[in-house]
């Protein structure tokens, strides 16, 4: 039977295909990473605070804009799902999708987070990342991705049918409700694509398919970032722990994780301040 669906190649398919690639956004029109800034700054940070979320559950933290976070492998090999805010306006967080375009699908030192439309700013900078020695697997896989969005109890009751209510994102919900007061159906909305912390993850070479594999992520490890606004952050220490088999269950074993808040010396921070607001209009034509 021939399907109604069956597409005939046009004559020149090859030659369309062979298009040139070109990359969306040239990384040269960023702002410059000002490693000798943000190197001199941490030379001279001291840890001022520390908070541990527990395997299965989130977590927030709060990080003043110049302050340095990290966030902390310890007891085992473990991913973390991240949602950062604007401490002052939760309407400000961070977007995984521009981020993407303009970075990579997956970031490490050097490269920035940053905020929604209409703000559209750097919230923090990536300063130290132990396993940016990583870099590409066979496989395509990298670390830190912001490709995957976070496992949620919907996607699980669609595919297994269960409730499930340790995912990243009800348990970010939850550390945002109790952080801020509000009702876990107030704080829900507010969650959003994460950074997927010490996670290892790609897209198939053949069907293009979202790939994870066993986290290369040992205790020690870290991954650190300079707060370029004041921030209010979110972790969830995966269900999937190192995510080298399961998820969205309690089967896998999982491990805490840490954060680390660092304060430098003012004097360090001598010229900086923290980022503005983007500086588009906002007419949009009109
Ligand atoms: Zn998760």
């Amino acid at each position: 039977m021939t399907s109604e669906h069956s597409v005939n190649p046009p004559a020149d398919a090859a030659e369309r295909q062979a298009n040139p690639a070109i990359v969306c956004y040239s990384v040269d029109l960023l702002p410059d990473y000002d490693g000798a800034f943000y190197d001199a700054a941490r030379a001279t940070a001291q840890k001022i605070d520390e908070v541990t979320v527990a395997p299965r559950d989130g977590g927030t933290f709060k990080v003043p804009a110049g302050h340095f976070f990290r966030i902390l492998s310890v007891e085992g090999s473990q991913v973390g799902d991240l949602n950062l805010w604007n401490q002052h306006d939760l309407s400000e967080r961070f977007f995984s999708g521009k981020t993407r375009q303009l970075h990579a699908s997956h970031v490490t030192r050097g490269d920035r987070l940053w905020s929604n439309l209409p703000g559209l700013r750097p919230m923090a900078t990536i300063t130290h990342d132990t396993l940016e020695w990583y870099g590409w697997d066979a496989d395509g896989g990298g670390i830190h991705d912001v490709i995957g969005t976070r496992c949620d109890p919907y996607t699980n009751h669609m595919l297994r049918g269960v409730d499930y209510h340790y995912c990243c994102h009800s348990n970010l919900t939850r550390a945002l409700s109790d952080a801020t007061g509000m009702s876990l159906a107030e704080a829900e909305p507010h969650v959003h694509d994460v950074l997927n912390v010490f996670m290892c993850t790609g897209f198939t070479y053949d069907t293009h398919q979202y790939f994870m594999k066993e986290s290369p992520v040992r205790p020690g490890d870290y991954i650190e970032f300079f707060a370029e606004i004041d921030l209010l952050g979110g972790l969830s220490a995966c269900p999937g722990g190192s995510c080298g088999s399961t998820h969205s269950d309690d089967a896998t074993p999982c491990y805490p994780l840490v954060v680390e808040i660092y304060k430098p010396d003012p004097d360090s921070l001598a010229g900086w301040s923290p980022q503005a607001l983007n500086g588009y209009s906002g007419t949009h034509g009109r």
